[in-house]
């Protein structure tokens, strides 16, 4: 292995002194910070998520009102729990877990999250606002590719305009709560940006895009998607996917990630591991968005 690995957990811990902090300030002024997620269905890396997410807002001291909806809840259901938790003045966030059923319809539901409680800027006016680059909320996934990014960068010792202004960013994967903000942050960064999903990697096309990345972002739920020949030597890699790979003898779940780790490695100037790198930084960073929430509130935000 050639390449730097970035330390996801090292990050994170960082960050979570500063929410910490903020959150702190909140309780001093007597206000709480809650946040409630949804999910739907029985979709193992939602329920690792949800697990993780406990964990943190336990040590945040952050209300996190879980709620495990059943794989037949109707669009009407979830939109009544959806409705019910807007009007609820306890909770600050909420956090809608992908994947939904598929006879959900996803922008039925963005659409209907009070605006000011969207953390995930999922409904179309934070969307929108994220797009224009006045962000209500960053999405925890890209803020947190971008925060790994940015620190990374200030460790080199190379200005961040200089940095991302001479970089070609690749974002493999454009779905709405990742791929796409993720380039939402690459345009706000004045990088060159290029995005890539399913039907522009078809035909063994993939790499020739890729290829051209001095900073490749991989967000696509395909294990090991990204090999060696897809990378650039001394590019780096950020890969966010968080796949359950179930070891075929033993039965253990084991995490991995969309990109082949031991090979990518050794062509990449940095890179991030699966686990260990991207997600706990995410986790954080939806707690911190809570705590934005509970600030947007306090000034009259009550959308
Ligand atoms: P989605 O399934 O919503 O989107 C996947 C995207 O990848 C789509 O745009 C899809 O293209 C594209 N894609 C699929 N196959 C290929 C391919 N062969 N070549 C190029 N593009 C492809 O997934 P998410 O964005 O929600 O999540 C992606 C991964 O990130 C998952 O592993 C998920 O678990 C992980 N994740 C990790 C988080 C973290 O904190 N680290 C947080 C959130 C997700 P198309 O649009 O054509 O379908």
């Amino acid at each position: 292995v050639t390449a730097q690995i970035i330390d996801g957990r090292k990050i994170a811990e960082k960050l979570k002194a500063d929410v910490a902090e903020e959150i702190g300030l909140l309780r001093a002024e007597g206000a709480s910070c809650c946040l409630a997620t949804i999910g739907v269905g029985d979709d193992y890396a939602a329920k690792a998520y949800q697990r993780r997410l406990r964990r943190i807002s336990d040590e945040l001291e952050v209300t996190c009102n879980q709620i495990a909806l059943p794989e037949s809840t109707t669009q009407d259901e979830l939109l009544a729990v959806v409705d019910h938790l807007n009007r609820d003045p306890a909770v600050n966030g909420i956090l809608l877990l992908r994947p939904l059923p598929r006879h959900i319809e996803e922008a039925e539901v963005f659409a209907a999250l009070s605006p000011v409680k969207d953390i995930e800027a999922l409904h179309p006016q934070n969307a929108g606002l994220l797009a224009l680059g006045v962000p209500r909320y960053v999405p925890s996934t890209a803020a947190s590719v971008f925060h790994v990014l940015d620190t990374w960068v200030d460790e080199t010792g190379e200005e961040r305009d200089a940095f991302y202004q001479r970089s070609r960013i690749v974002v493999v994967g454009r779905s709405n709560n990742v791929g796409k903000p993720a380039v939402s942050l690459a345009y706000e960064r004045r990088a060159a940006v290029l995005s890539i999903e399913e039907w522009t990697s078809r035909d063994n096309r993939l790499g020739s895009h890729t290829r051209r990345a001095d900073v490749l972002i991989v967000a696509t739920g395909v294990p090991g998607l990204i090999r060696a020949e897809h990378v650039r030597s001394g590019a780096v890699v950020l890969d966010v996917g968080i796949n359950p790979i179930r070891d075929r003898d033993s039965g253990v779940i084991r995490m991995v990630g969309d990109v082949a780790f031991e090979e990518v490695a050794a062509r990449a100037r940095a890179i991030t591991p699966v686990p260990g790198g991207i997600g706990p930084v995410t986790d954080v960073w939806l707690l911190r968005n809570t705590a934005t929430a509970v600030r947007n509130q306090q000034m009259g935000d009550l959308r």
